[in-house]
């Protein structure tokens, strides 16, 4: 099953957002790649495996919520909030 939880009454969630879990992302970058939005980063800082984690950077409000970047992730880094 994708990683991606749907609105419900106690969500004032109204657009689609992302959800990093920075200390165990290992930098790959497959997300940053294939988001179609570009909403995807690098972190200016090191985490504890060592690597420049991800950035879920969406001022224009690009982020469609189709979950590429979850299901890209090889370490389910990232929840889908739609
Ligand atoms: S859900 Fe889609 S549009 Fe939003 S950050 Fe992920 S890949 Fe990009
Ligand atoms: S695909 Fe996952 S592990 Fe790779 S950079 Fe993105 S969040 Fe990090």
């Amino acid at each position: 099953m994708w990683p991606v939880r749907r609105k419900d009454k106690r969500d004032d969630i109204i657009m689609p957002k992302i959800e990093i879990n920075k200390e165990r992302c290992k930098g790959c970058r497959l997300c940053v790649v294939y988001c179609p939005k570009g909403c995807i980063r690098l972190e200016d800082f090191i985490n504890k495996r060592g690597v420049h984690p991800v950035l879920f950077l969406d001022k224009d409000k690009k982020c469609t919520g189709c979950s590429f970047c979850a299901i890209m992730c090889p370490d389910m880094c990232i929840e889908v909030y739609k």
